[in-house]
């Protein structure tokens, strides 16, 4: 029973989350946030190294193309050469585990080794086995070259493991029995999905702070009496992955049609990214 509970608790709360830490600020540009080294990223480096510390067992499926079309994905939208550096193995905590926003940047200071060079830019990305300590958060960048995906949240968001949401019985509730319809989202599928869409974050994607050739970040918040500013950095295109609900665990159920959710840059974040290049 004690899990049930939990399970219904998640879908009413995890509906305010925000997947950047700028979200939760407001301003789309910070001085040291995500998007802060946009340009340097997108038009100057020649390789970006993308350092990767994790938990044990919290990684790419290596049966699947996860990695690679997450690297497809950013030399699609960057001039530059990325490079995956699997890195040190952080200690396990448990997946219902909540880390702390403190705890992240703490883990970011302590772990990253790679050093940014003149042609040599740095994505440190965090592979977490639990949770963000604001719930339902499947992603979270935080800094100018920092992001966290939580691989228990995501692996709760995908009705694959037996998860606590999938096993509800839904006789009032049609939401539950709406979400129980739909084919589970495979949990790798959700974990590229994420990855890049945090990626898209400190590549300064959607106005924040890379300019847009053509007007395509959301123009209302979709969650107007939440403290969090979905529509901010997040694209109106819905195939794109920065459209807003990669966001939440929720959200995520909720777009993953067929199994399916957009994973790939749109043709407007494409464009904005040529843009800076073509003034370089
Ligand atoms: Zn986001």
């Amino acid at each position: 029973m004690a899990r049930k509970a939990l399970g219904i608790t998640l879908l009413v709360l995890v509906a305010s989350s925000g997947c950047t830490f700028l979200d939760a600020l407001g301003p789309n540009v910070q001085a040291r946030g995500p998007g802060a080294a946009y340009d340097s990223y997108l038009a100057e480096a020649e390789t970006v190294v993308v350092e990767i510390d994790h938990a044990p067992g919290a990684l790419w499926d290596e049966d699947t193309p996860a990695e690679e079309q997450f690297v497809d994905e950013l030399e699609r939208v960057t001039a530059a050469e990325i490079e995956i550096r699997v890195d040190e193995e952080l200690p396990e905590q448990g997946e219902d585990y909540a880390y702390a926003l403190g705890e992240l940047r703490d883990l970011h200071a302590e772990r990253q080794d790679t050093e940014v060079a003149n042609d040599t830019e740095v994505m440190h990305v965090l592979f977490l086995d639990g949770r963000f300590a604001q719930e339902g958060t499947l992603g979270l960048s935080f800094d100018t070259r920092a992001f966290a995906l939580f691989k228990g949240e995501i692996r709760d968001s995908t009705c694959e493991n037996d998860a606590p949401v999938c096993q509800l019985p839904c006789p009032d509730d049609e939401v539950v029995c709406e979400r129980k319809a739909t084919p589970a989202t495979r949990e790798w599928k959700v974990t590229r999905a994420v990855g890049i869409h945090e990626a898209g974050h400190l590549l300064g994607l959607v106005n924040s702070p890379l300019p847009m050739v053509q007007d395509h970040e959301m123009s209302e918040d979709p969650e107007p009496d939440t403290p969090a500013q979905e529509n901010r950095s997040h694209s109106s295109n819905e195939s794109s992955v920065m459209w807003w609900q990669l966001d939440s665990a929720a959200d995520i159920r909720e777009i993953g049609e067929g199994g399916e959710v957009p994973w790939r840059f749109g043709e407007q974040d494409v464009a904005d990214a040529r843009a800076i290049q073509a003034e370089g």
